[in-house]
């Protein structure tokens, strides 16, 4: 394989800038573009030793720098890695980078440092993936998630399934291959029980998945209600700006306006929309069944009622039009007098909250009501998940394998019969784990990843 390099640090001015070569001739790259100013040359260097000195070109001299030396296995990629720590400038960490690529080593591709540690055995496709949920988190549960993630809990649970599996299988066959060796017959209860046991690792593989992609993809969310409500004003103390325009004009916002907005530990892809009710203005009309579409498609749906209204003929369609999806009643205006019917709502709506958009009062309260509805808190995420779509598929689909086999013994069919589905059950498993994949889906992995790591 070839020698790669890249910078590692990200594509900014800061304190320090990081330039990685990995490969076969890490050590020799490394050996024409760092002078020592003392000491070992890099050749002699042992693995897990530093050196200051200078990074240059030929006789042009670049930067001070610091060369990490890491010898294969014991590196990040599982080959000989040499890592400049020059000075954080653009400039300077592109001139290092190109000395490198002068000198025998080649522009690493996005993620290929960590597709070669994959490739050569240092971490499992389910951590590798972790590895750029890492670097994606936005907060601690994301990070714990990743964390989960990169220590192998996923990946050992498949494992565990896989193996009793392939158990089951090589008992079977040899039970089919060999009918007249006295090989004791497989009992069907017992691989019920096997097949359960998978069963149960398995789901609980993707119990808390829509909850993990909550946090981590957000909750498409939409804030409605009649005119004048305060739909604007809460958008925009939730989104710390004023993106929204606020008057006390009935049919202001027309259009929807959208920002995502981090509400403790979730992200809400937050939808303004225009006041749903009774109008003759035809571009108003139009925003009002942009908005009830919008309210249609979202994952929550936040509806924003005047608590120092009555309830009118437009709150009473909203809350019969929302109540059976997720949703939360916002009573807005908490500042003045509540004149509002609030049983009314409760009698539809679970969760209610007080707030004063205008004020900033209550919005604590509508943060705990969304982690309530989402089910989040760091419990749910303290144990193994699936990570993402693509370990989600292969779950389900050893999933239904494995619920294909139960139905089969379960109608007293051949056991043979049950041999072609555990095995396709087996392989889903292997393709989660990154034990046999193709080359496609590995590329398709690392695409995701930035350049450097
Ligand atoms: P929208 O039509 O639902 O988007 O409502 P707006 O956000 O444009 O607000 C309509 C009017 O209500 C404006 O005059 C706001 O200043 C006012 N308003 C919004 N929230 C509050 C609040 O919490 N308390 C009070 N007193 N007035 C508010
Ligand atoms: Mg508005």
């Amino acid at each position: 394989m070839s020698t790669i390099a890249a910078v590692s640090t990200p594509n900014a001015v800061g304190g320090i800038a990081v330039i990685r070569i990995s490969g076969e001739n890490a050590l020799g790259v490394a050996e024409k573009i760092f002078r020592p100013f003392a000491g070992k040359s890099v050749a002699e260097m042992q693995g897990y030793t530093c050196a200051y000195g200078i990074a240059c070109d030929g006789d042009e001299r670049i930067d001070d720098c610091i060369l990490t030396v890491f010898r294969a296995p014991h590196s990040y990629t599982g080959e000989d890695v040499c890592e400049l720590s020059c000075h954080g400038g653009l400039y300077v960490s592109k001139r290092v980078l190109r000395a490198a690529l002068a000198n025998g080593a080649v522009s690493a591709e996005a993620g290929e440092f960590t597709k070669r540690a994959f490739l050569n055995g240092k971490i499992d496709l389910t951590q590798a993936e972790s590895v750029m949920d890492i670097i994606s988190a936005r907060s601690e549960i994301e990070l714990k998630m990743a964390e989960q993630l990169r220590e192998g809990a996923a990946f050992k649970k498949a494992k565990k399934c896989s193996e009793r599996l392939l158990a089951l299988l090589s008992g079977l066959a040899a039970w089919t291959d060999y009918p007249d060796e006295d090989i004791p017959e497989v009992e069907p209860e017992n691989i019920r029980r096997e097949l359960g046991f998978v069963k149960n690792e398995l789901s609980s593989l993707i119990k808390n998945y829509d909850s993990g992609r909550i946090v981590r993809d957000g909750v498409l969310t939409a804030i409605v209600g009649r005119p004048n409500v305060g739909k604007s004003t809460l958008f925009n103390a939730l989104s710390g700006c004023e993106r929204s325009i606020v008057t006390d004009i009935a049919g202001t916002t027309r259009d929807v306006v959208e920002e995502s907005v981090r509400l403790g530990d979730i992200v809400l892809r937050l939808a303004d929309t225009a006041g749903i009710h009774d109008t003759e203005d035809i571009i108003e009309g139009i925003g009002i069944d942009i908005a009830e579409k919008t309210a249609d498609s979202a994952e929550l749906v936040i509806a924003v009622f005047d608590g120092n209204c009555p309830l009118t003929a437009d709150d009473l369609y909203l809350i019969n039009k929302i109540k059976n999806k997720k949703c939360i009643a916002v009573i807005n205006k908490s500042d003045k007098p509540q004149l509002i019917e609030i049983d009314e709502i409760r009698k539809n709506i679970i969760h209610t909250v007080y707030i004063s958009a205008k004020e900033n009062e209550g919005l604590s309260d509508l943060e705990k009501s969304v982690e309530e509805l989402f089910e989040i808190n760091s419990d749910s995420f303290s144990v193994a998940s699936a990570a993402n779509e693509r370990q989600k598929q292969c779950i389900d689909n050893a999933l239904r394998c494995v619920d294909e086999a139960l139905e089969i013994i379960g109608n007293g069919e051949m056991l043979d019969a049950i041999n072609v589905v555990i095995d396709e059950a087996e392989q889903h498993l292997l393709e989660l784990t990154g034990e046999k994949i193709t080359e496609a889906v590995v590329n398709e992995v690392f695409s995701r990843f930035c350049v450097g790591k």
